[in-house]
This record gives C-alpha cells, structure tokens and sequence, in this order.
C-alpha cells in the first residue's frame, strides 16, 4: 500500500520566480525555486526565452527530481526565465496543469506562472470557449493567457489592464514574452511577490528567501494592482484597476511563509514570534516545558517560551526524510501514519506537564493521534496552544484548506474540540491578538478563514463551485 501521509495542514499554494538580464536565467530560477520549495511540491517547471523562441522544461515531482540532470539547462537556453512550484488548488494535478502555462499569441509565444486562484475563471472561460478559444488545462491560470492573447490592444500592459479588469480573485504573476519579463500582483495584495537584484540581473519571487539563496538584494515589494514591466529599455511600472483596500493573507505570516522571508513589509520570523508572545499573555499555563509540533511552530514555541518563562524543549522529532508518500504495512495501526513522521522524545516528556504549540488547526486529526502518542510517552498533562485563531471558514483565494464541514471549528466549541483532542487544555490566539500584533494591520489584512469577512463576495466566489464542486462547503 503506497498511500499519502496524513497530513493536516493546510497546503501552500504555489511559488513564482522571474529572472531577467542573466546569460544562465533558468539556472537560476531554478535556485530560486529551490528556495521555494514549501510553497508547492506537485510539480514545477521553468520557462526560458533567448529572445527568439521559449524552452520549457516541465515535471512532475519536487524541484530536484524535476531537474535532476544538468542537460536540462543546456536546452533551456537565454537571458530570461520564469518558474513555478506547484500545488493545485483549482484544476487536477498532473503534468498538464504543470506551470509556466505557455501559449502562442499574434506577437508571438507568452508564458505565465500563477500564485493564487481566480474566483470567477469558470465564467470567463464559458465565455472564452464560446468565442472559440481551445483551453488545454483545467487550471484557472489559463484564461489569463486567452484574455491576453485575445485582447485587441497593441502595447502589452494594455493588454494586461484590459485582462485585468475582467478577472477576480488572488494572483501575483510572473509572465514571460520573448523579450520581457513581466510581475504582477492583484489589487489586494493576497499573496506576495517581490523584486530585487543581483548586479545587472533582475529578479521577482514569491518571498525573499529566494533571493537570499540567489545572492540577491531585496529591493521592493510589487504593490498591490501593480504590473512592473523589465526589459531592454529598463525597468516601469504601471498600475490598474480596480483601486481596493489591500487584504494580504494573514495566513501567510501564520504558516505559509518561511520565517526568514520579508513580506508585506515584516520579517515572517518577528511577526510569528509576537504572534506567539502574546498567546502566552492571553493563554496562560501551569506547566513544566513547552516543545513545538516541528517544523512549522519552532518559532511559535520559542516565542511562548520566552513569555512564559517555561523552559523550550525538544519534545518531538520530525522525520525529514519520507516524501510526501510511504509504503504502509498491510495491517497498520491508526496512529502510524503520524508515527511514521513524528516522535516523542520520551525522556523529555515522562512525567512533565507538557505545553505543545500548534500554528494551526485544521481537522485536528493529526493533532489528536499525536496526543496520544505523547500520553503514552509519559506526560503528566497535555496543554495544547495554538498560535492562531479557530480555522472557521474555508479560503477561496489560494489555499487549499478542506470544506467547511470538515474544519473542526466549524460548529464545535474550544471545549467540544479540546475534548475531541482528549487533552487537559485548549488555547487559541484570539483574532484581536492575531491582528494586534501586526504593525498597520488594520484593515489591511484578509482574516476570513477565521472571521468569514470575504474581501470578495462570496456571491461571485460560488462562480468557483462550477468548476471545481468538490471545493465549495
Ligand atoms: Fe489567507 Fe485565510 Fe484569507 Fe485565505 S481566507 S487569503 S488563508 S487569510
């Protein structure tokens, strides 16, 4: 049996990377990407340019069994290079919906790469296909490329803002002709994207570990309703509409991002920490030691260590090396599948009173078979704290989280959860927490996972349900 690891954590969407002005562009998109691995292990794939044609080298699998021989990169030729890492959040997995998505234009071959998922892509691709255009992936990223290719506009970023005046929904972009590079964000910043340098070559990626791999300087973020444009004649910006309140993903700082990565405006790691400094205020503990569920809560621990004053121990062991998927034994245990991937470190734990720090809840599957293993290795009492608010609602703007039936704060209290988790205690970060502990934060974050305040109308965000029924609550 060869089945998935259970996994209860909401999956990261996907990763841009664009490279411009370097005579080994894809090479290093391909370091980029590699930095950028958490945002998507489905597939990945880079597209080059010389200036004459595209070369495009896709896969499915993480980026180092992707390009796993350097032949790859003697025909991915050029100066210039987009890349992508994906994990679908609308359209089937497999090679087809692999990105960059390449299309042929009257100007000649386009590429693009998507963070983010459209809201209303099913009803621009009905009227799209009406008009006789050939759609060859199920993804939501296509119809960008057909309204593009279809636009009757003669500049380019007049074809972008017309494209853009027609689609709703979250995307930060990477797109690539044969002689530009082109980054955009949409007009309420959902997800990040960012622009720096190294010497003569410019770069664009979804976070700024990525450049840091590279050897790049971070220069700035790409705004909200940006379109930067990068090619000979140097690098412009332009803006469209429609003109919003930002609402970045808060998401983003809780779990999605790495925390050395810089993004909308705050090191992920500092705000991780207040996140968790002021969780240990409002989720006090009578306890012995605080451990994480590693890797994603180290920081969050720490951060409630600190407060507390309870010593930060290593309480659980993370096994790195398994894949996304294991050869289970023909008749095993429930618990295994979190055996295979977590350990406790019994001589930590053995008659302590044990506070264990979680970034998020999602079904609590995972979370309630990894109590049991820590009760049986011996602690006292189990206190769990959660450095973000109850998961309530689903989200429509990129992240892959299950229906809302199955959130497990959806209809239950702390205390029907706490009980289905058979643990001594249950705390949460309130939303009031979450937010006052972003600098500027008001208003300018998307909370609605966790409030059910939808940036965009959840009218058009059933639009979605037509084309993927099965992601809708
Ligand atoms: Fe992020 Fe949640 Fe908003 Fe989705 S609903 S964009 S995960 S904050």
């Amino acid at each position: 049996m060869n089945i998935e690891l259970l996994d209860d954590k909401p999956h990261e969407n996907c990763a841009v990377i664009g490279v411009y002005n370097h005579q080994d562009a894809a090479r290093i998109a391909y370091q980029g990407l590699f930095a950028l691995q958490h945002r998507g292990q489905e597939s990945s794939g880079i597209v080059s340019s010389d200036g004459h044609f595209l070369y495009k080298h896709l896969g499915i699998g993480l980026v180092s069994d992707v390009f796993s021989n350097v032949e790859i990169f003697k025909r991915l030729k050029g100066h210039l290079a987009i890349g992508h890492n994906r994990y679908s959040t609308t359209g089937a997995s497999g090679v087809t919906n692999a990105q960059p998505l390449v299309v042929n234009s009257k100007d000649g071959p386009l590429a693009i790469a998507h963070n983010g998922n459209l809201i209303n892509s099913y009803q621009i691709r009905q009227e799209l296909e009406a008009a006789g255009a050939l759609f060859q992936t199920t993804t939501d990223t296509e119809v960008i490329l057909h309204l593009l290719a279809h636009s009757k506009a003669t500049h380019i970023i007049d074809r972008l803002k017309q494209s853009f005046e027609k689609v709703k929904g979250a995307f930060s972009l990477v797109i690539a002709t044969r002689h530009k590079l082109i980054a955009v964000r949409d007009p309420y910043g959902f997800r990040p994207l960012a622009f720096g340098r190294r010497g003569d070559t410019w770069l664009v990626a979804s976070e700024t570990c990525a450049f840091d791999l590279i050897g790049a300087e971070f220069i700035r973020e790409i705004n909200p309703g940006e379109i930067l444009l990068i090619d000979e004649s140097g690098v412009s910006s332009a803006s469209f509409e429609p003109r919003v309140t930002p609402r970045k993903c808060i998401f983003e700082f809780i779990y999605f991002s790495r925390p050395d990565s810089y993004i909308f405006g705050h090191m992920v790691d500092k705000i991780r920490r207040k996140f968790s400094r002021r969780l240990a205020l409002e989720q006090p503990v009578d306890a012995d030691i605080v451990f994480a569920v590693p890797d994603s809560s180290n920081t969050a621990a720490l951060g409630y260590a600190n407060t507390s004053g309870i010593r930060f121990e290593i309480g659980l062991i993370r096994n790195h090396y398994i894949g996304r998927t294991f050869i289970l034994p023909e008749q095993s245990e429930r618990d295994f599948r979190v055996r295979v991937k977590f350990n406790p470190v019994q001589g930590v734990i053995q008659d302590r009173r044990v506070v264990m720090v979680e970034d998020s809840i999602v079904r609590g599957t995972t979370l309630k078979q990894l109590t049991k293993l820590i009760r049986r290795a011996g602690a006292r009492e189990i206190h769990v704290r959660v450095s973000s608010p109850p998961i309530r609602y689903p989200c429509y703007y990129g992240m892959d989280f299950p229906t809302q039936q199955e959130l497990i704060a959806y209809n239950h209290t702390v205390e029907d959860v706490r009980k289905f988790l058979e643990v001594d205690s249950l705390g949460y970060l309130s939303l009031e927490g979450l937010l006052a502990s972003v600098p500027d934060s008001e208003k300018s974050f998307c909370c609605a996972c966790f409030d059910g305040d939808y940036p965009i109308p959840p009218e058009r965000v059933r639009e979605k349900s037509k084309l993927m029924p099965n992601f809708i609550a």
